[in-house]
């Protein structure tokens, strides 16, 4: 073999990088289902037969185009577990001239597959991944220099370059964001009103074929004690999937993302989203495309300005800059802990065991489906950590093992520097931390209505959690965040509390801590 190209398990594009000037005659493709990719994490099992049916179906693309594939599946008897095991043998058995793969999204793997060619003394060639925007280098650039990064600077970059809702011609006079404005938050996030979200459209959903199948009772006997339910699996696994289900999106969510992409109801996991991000993520659709059929849209009058354009920001803009950042701060973002935030991550998140009604449904749902929305990640699981002071890495791990969607590149920047605040700041202007009442705005007042806490109330045995740790974490950070331009108002709200009021709060705050750290629980 010339050359052998590596695929990976979130790189299921024959149209990659790594195919340019592939030759069939005398190259080689190499993709191994691995169980410590599974495993270093304690991955949900929605996730890995995700993954591994994903591959399968690739691998079936690839097969009926005639491109010899070397594969290994998990239960094949030689295999070693790794990739750098799987690669090592590959390498033994093919005999490859050289290596060559799609940069991988993921540090760790990298570095592993770095060492597995150094140690077979062959070249590993690396090709920019062209899913994205942004490439690596061109992050980096718009990082030099600058001691904190701002989404809005990437964003607007991205739209120019890549004229994206963009109007008129550059340089003239009439130039600008389509409709006048970068942004149309004062429009979009807004709260369901008491009716709550009405009827929402089923989510697209495709019933596991022979593949699928075969890899659901895979993943069931060999992960058995794993989170995660495999009844009712229905994600994308092909292109073509994805392909309609951003048409089913386009058709009949888009429009309703805008207003209500940060609201929250319970019992109603899927609302105005796209649940697109698994497919991109495995490379299964592109963001070009996805971003060029939105912006279609809204061209032919089909949804509103503010929709289309609070989608695009999420894709050409959070996603991209989750990356960029990403590859800027690794390998230290993964150790980061500006906080230092010593507490162990609560049993519950892997069971959803918990008499907070917020959380309780968010978890489950999570362990149901592998998927919850944006605002439930960050506002109602992510917040309850940073509150509670969980060690980031361990909600990192959380958050890595148990969406369909996580992937170490956009999951850990989401998780250290959105939502706790590990990089100090590096990533968002300000902790996003809020007290019970913002999820009882956010919910139309559902959650709270259904729990057996208050949350305006911080002491106290009907105290809401979210909100005693509000004021507990407010005191414990009063110095850090004192003068903090964007929590500074938050935080001098503290001397509205008497002193006697702020010891309550500090010795709830104490004893909750305590009471779930003896509660311990389900550890993977
Ligand atoms: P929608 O709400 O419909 O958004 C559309 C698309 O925008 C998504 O498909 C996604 O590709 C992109 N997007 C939106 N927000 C972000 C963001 N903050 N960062 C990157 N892309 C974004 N996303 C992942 O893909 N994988 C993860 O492992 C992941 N972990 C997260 C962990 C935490 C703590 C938080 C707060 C967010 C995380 N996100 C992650 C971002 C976001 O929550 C998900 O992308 C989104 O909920 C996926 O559902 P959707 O496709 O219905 O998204
Ligand atoms: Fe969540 Fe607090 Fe509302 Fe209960 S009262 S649902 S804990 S925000």
């Amino acid at each position: 073999i010339r050359q052998l190209v590596l695929v990976l398990g979130d790189q299921l594009d024959g149209r990659a990088s790594a195919f340019d000037g592939f030759d069939p005659a005398r190259d080689g493709i190499w993709m191994a289902e691995v169980r410590e990719e599974s495993t270093h994490v304690a991955s949900s099992r929605i996730r890995i037969a995700l993954f591994l049916s994903a591959m399968r179906h690739h691998a079936r693309l690839l097969r009926e185009r005639g491109w010899p594939l070397h594969y290994v599946r998990l239960d094949d008897p030689a295999n070693t577990g790794s990739l750098a095991g799987e690669l090592a043998r590959a390498i033994r058995l093919l005999r490859p001239g050289r290596l060559v793969m799609t940069a991988p999204g993921d540090w760790r793997v990298l570095r592993a597959l770095r060492r597995a060619a150094a140690e077979a003394g062959l070249a590993l060639e690396l090709r920019d991944d062209r899913h994205f925007f942004c490439t690596v280098r061109e992050f980096a650039e718009h990082a030099r220099g600058r001691r904190t990064l701002r989404m809005e600077n990437f964003y607007r970059q991205m739209r120019r370059q890549h004229r994206v809702l963009m109007e008129g011609e550059e340089g003239t006079p009439g130039y600008g964001p389509a409709g006048g404005r970068w942004n149309f938050d004062a429009d979009n996030r807004q709260p369901f009103g008491a009716e709550g979200p009405g009827i929402v459209p089923e989510p697209a959903r495709f019933e596991p074929d022979a593949i699928t199948q075969e890899v659901l009772a895979l993943v069931a006997r060999e992960f058995e004690r794993h989170p995660g339910e495999l009844d009712g699996f229905a994600w994308p696994v092909t292109r073509e999937q994805a392909l309609l289900a951003l048409e089913r999106f386009v058709d009949e969510r888009l429009p309703g993302f805008g207003p209500w992409q940060d609201a929250i109801w319970p019992g109603q996991p899927w609302l105005w989203h796209a649940h697109l991000s698994a497919a991109m993520n495995l490379k299964l659709i592109e963001p070009r495309e996805v971003v060029a059929r939105v912006e279609r849209a809204w061209q032919e009058g089909r949804v509103p300005l503010p929709s289309a354009e609070g989608f695009i920001r999420q894709v050409l803009g959070w996603r991209e800059y989750v990356r960029g950042v990403y590859w800027t701060s690794m390998p230290g973002l993964v150790e980061s802990n500006a906080l230092d935030a010593r507490a162990p991550l609560p049993g519950f998140y892997w069971t959803g065991d918990t008499p907070v009604a917020c959380l309780s449904d968010a978890i489950l749902q999570t362990l149901r489906l592998g998927y919850a929305h944006h605002i439930q990640r960050l506002m109602i699981t992510g917040l309850f950590a940073l509150l509670l002071g969980v060690r980031p890495r361990e909600v990192h791990e959380w958050y890595l093992a148990i969406y369909v969607d996580a992937v170490e590149w956009v999951e850990l920047p989401n998780t250290a520097g959105m939502s706790q605040y590990a990089d100090g700041g590096v990533m968002t202007s300000k902790p996003y931390i809020a007290s019970g009442k913002y999820i009882e705005r956010m919910s139309g007042g559902q959650y709270c209505a259904q729990c057996r806490y208050r949350p305006g109330v911080s002491q106290g045995p009907e105290a809401c959690p979210f909100t005693t740790l509000y004021w507990d974490f407010l005191l414990r950070h009063r110095e850090r965040f004192a003068k903090h331009q964007r929590i500074g108002a938050q935080v001098r709200n503290l001397s509205r509390l008497s002193g006697q009021q702020a010891e309550a709060i500090r010795a709830q705050a104490a004893a909750l801590r305590d009471a779930l750290e003896k509660a311990g629980g389900y550890t993977p």
